[in-house]
């Protein structure tokens, strides 16, 4: 790897950004990762730690309160521009880490490994780490486990971003999605048949996880994800593209019809707790921005930018709601 990319804090971040990871999530592969090098290496605090322009952010952790720190005061800040493992045998003997935060407050770390994550393009974008409550060595043998373990969660972020289907709601990826977008961009300019796109997020949703927790929130997700599905057609494409925020692409539908579509599944959800294995149910809505395709569109992004600011605007018109604009809603 080259010191170029060690210095490249800008390059890196992009990086990062371009494994569209952040503030995604639960995903079972790091979670079953950061819980072996807890057990493997008899460490009370494992992460999977992504370094982002002003925090730190964790994909998975076990033994912390936060999901995410200030990128100042953090080790991983340093383990990133290193080119090998860094280690900290006791926090308080380092004048990097004795008045860090997360050294004199909770959780009161004393010792850490780090191993960089990078990506194939050679940036360090995270760390895998090993963090004790104690000061302790961490054995040259420790230190190639969390080399391997690193190994691991980089091919993940790999696979993850490559992947068609989201886990989770079994809808496209935003990868897959964009993909899709681009085709039936390339029809309407080839063919000049019409289709509409539909964006919503769901309202309040940090509510929902924080009132129920992060697993009932996961099932909120696939439900909505299942009232799509029933909504739609086999031809229409229905998408995640990140968070609690979906997208449809509506083939042969015009301004008017995509309007009616995006209604009858707001109200469907609005309509229908969704209910938990426990028995336990939650109530839940959404905002909708519908925008049919237009040659004003050169590629995605305009389309995407469009559907988005009118999403934007039935939140700010109360959520729950739909917006198009007037010149849309006629052509039909
Ligand atoms: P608004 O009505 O303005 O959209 O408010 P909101 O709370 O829905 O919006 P915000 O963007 O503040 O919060 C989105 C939350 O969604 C925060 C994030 O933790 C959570 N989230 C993102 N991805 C997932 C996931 O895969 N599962 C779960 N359970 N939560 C997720
Ligand atoms: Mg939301
Ligand atoms: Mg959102």
């Amino acid at each position: 790897m080259s010191d170029r990319c060690l210095r490249d804090d800008e390059g890196r971040v992009a990086a990062l950004h371009r494994l569209d990871v952040l503030d995604t999530g639960i995903e079972e592969p790091f979670e079953k990762i950061v819980t072996l090098v807890r057990t493997v290496l008899a460490v009370p605090i494992a992460t999977v730690t992504l370094v982002d322009r002003e925090r730190q952010w964790f994909k998975a952790q076990r033994g912390l309160d936060q999901q995410e720190t200030p990128r100042s005061g953090s080790f991983c800040t340093h383990t990133i521009k290193q080119q090998s493992a860094m280690v900290v045998e006791d926090a308080r003997l380092d004048p990097r880490f004795a008045d860090s935060p997360m050294v004199v407050g909770p959780p009161h770390i004393r010792s850490y490994a780090g191993v960089p994550l990078r990506t194939p393009d050679g940036y360090n974008v995270g760390a895998l780490c090993a963090i004790d409550t104690r000061s302790r060595k961490f054995s040259p043998a420790d230190i190639a486990i969390l080399g391997n373990f690193a190994n691991i969660v980089c091919d993940e972020l790999e696979l993850r971003m490559i992947a068609q289907v989201d886990h989770l709601t079994g809808a496209l990826t935003r990868r897959g999605f964009i993909e899709h977008a681009e085709r039936e961009i390339a029809r309407y300019r080839r063919y000049g048949r019409q289709s509409s796109l539909v964006m919503l997020d769901v309202d309040h949703f940090k509510l929902v996880n924080d009132r129920h927790g992060h697993a009932a929130g996961d099932q909120v997700l696939h439900q909505i994800a299942r009232l799509a599905e029933a909504t739609l057609r086999p031809i229409d494409a229905f998408g995640r593209l990140g968070g609690e925020e979906f997208a449809m692409i509506l083939p042969e539908t015009d301004g008017a019809e995509a309007y009616e579509v995006a209604e009858r599944l707001r109200q469907a959800i609005a309509a229908r707790p969704m209910s938990f294995a426990d028995g336990s149910t939650v109530q839940v809505t959404a905002s909708f921005g519908v925008a049919p395709l237009t040659a004003s569109f050169d590629a995605f992004p305009a389309w995407l930018e469009d559907a988005d600011a009118l999403l934007y605007a039935a939140k700010s018109a109360g959520r729950n709601c739909t917006r198009i604009t007037a010149a849309a809603l006629k052509q039909g």
